[in-house]
């Protein structure tokens, strides 16, 4: 069965399985655990952030489990639960209406609910975890439910406990919000400030719905749609560094972007590390470093998830060699024998 993925990799598994609610899962374990016993288990959201290298010889979950709920509501805030099958965006997008604030920031992120958790997925100065209160889950290996408060979670940057020591253990079923019920505009990052300029309109009496529509349109001219060229979106994270290294690195390349990442850390673009180190617009085979975006690895067509990887490889081994700097790749990598195996 083929499994959807915007890197537009042919990647087949065994079987895929779609649940919308909790029971429905619990059977469907039931079922896995009996007829498929052994095989790997994957669970995937809508694929926007994975790499296949290989078909996947096990069964893949994907959560459709849709609703948004209010829990609780006050002068200042609410708490919203949404089944972890939601669209993200979407979701974004009603809770502007609903008057419900935090998240516009994160327009347009591609994925659902379920994963922007996993991911703590993050732009324009704002992470998933500043607004998530919890998370629920069921156990892949007995169903049953859990629930994490935030900082059970361990969130990170692009990271928590879901990706580290919880990895392939859990669905994640749904997450709760605390929203704000108050528009605060976080302007600071990524050239908005100019962009509200240029589209004549001010921080003063800017609205979320315009600043959503100020992002999305950013994020339209400057990333590659995967409807049009598979990719998935950054393929690096940002590498942090102790301040020392930085500053060394400042002395050579005094033009170098850089920002403060708390005590002693500074966070450099892998994207600008990327471009210096030659590879901005070059292809390895039908896998390219887009031309645009240095950051985002781009399928031209046809290419298998090994080559995206040869791709991978040679531009960490660039930038480690010029830069002294070991860069992790953002995206999931998917084979069948280093993740996604169920505890049976
Ligand atoms: C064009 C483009 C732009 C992007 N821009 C950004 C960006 O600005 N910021 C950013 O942070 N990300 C960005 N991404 C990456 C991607 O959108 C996010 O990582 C997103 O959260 C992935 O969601 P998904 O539903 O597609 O999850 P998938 O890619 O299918 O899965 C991601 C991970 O979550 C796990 N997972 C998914 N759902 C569940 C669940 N219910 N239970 C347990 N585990 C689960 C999977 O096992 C996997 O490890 C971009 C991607 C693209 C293609």
């Amino acid at each position: 069965m083929k499994i959807d993925n915007t890197f537009g990799i042919d990647a087949q598994c065994r079987e895929l399985i779609t649940y919308d609610s909790e029971q429905t899962l619990r059977e469907a374990l039931a079922r896995i655990h009996s007829v498929h016993k052994g095989l790997p288990l994957l669970h995937i959201g809508s694929g926007s952030n994975l790499l296949f290298l290989s078909d996947y010889s096990g069964i893949v979950l994907k959560s459709c489990i849709k609703g948004i709920r209010l829990l609780e509501e006050t002068a200042d805030s609410v708490l919203v639960e949404v089944g972890s099958g939601e669209t993200c965006d979407d979701f974004i997008a009603e809770a502007i209406r609903r008057g419900w604030y935090g998240m516009e920031n994160l327009s347009l992120i591609p994925g659902q609910i379920g994963a922007a958790a996993v991911q703590n997925i993050g732009a324009y100065g704002v992470e998933a975890c500043d607004v998530i209160d919890k998370v629920q889950g069921i156990s892949l290996t007995d169903g049953t439910t859990h629930t994490w408060t935030y900082a059970e979670c361990k969130y990170g940057y692009r990271q928590s406990i879901f990706k580290e020591e919880l990895w392939g253990k859990y669905a994640i079923t749904r997450v709760t919000f605390r929203l704000s019920r108050h528009f605060v505009p976080k302007l600071q990052y990524g050239g908005l400030m100019k962009a509200i300029e240029q589209a004549g309109l001010s921080e003063s009496t800017l609205t979320a719905e315009q600043l959503r529509q100020i992002i999305i349109g950013i994020r339209r001219a400057k990333l590659p749609d995967p409807a049009v060229q598979g990719n998935a979106g950054s393929f690096f994270k940002n590498p942090v560094v102790a301040r020392e290294k930085a500053e060394q690195l400042l002395s050579e390349y005094p033009d170098m972007p850089h920002y403060p990442a708390g005590e002693g850390w500074t966070k450099l673009a892998a994207g600008w590390l990327i471009e210096k180190a030659g590879w901005k617009g070059r292809s390895l085979g039908q896998a390219a470093v887009h031309d645009r975006q240095a950051l985002v690895l781009v399928n031209k067509g046809g290419a298998t998830g090994k080559d995206i990887q040869r791709l991978c490889e040679a531009v960490r081994k660039d930038v480690a060699t010029q830069f002294g700097i070991e860069l992790s790749p953002e995206v999931n990598l998917i084979d069948n024998w280093t993740i996604g195996q169920s505890d049976n």
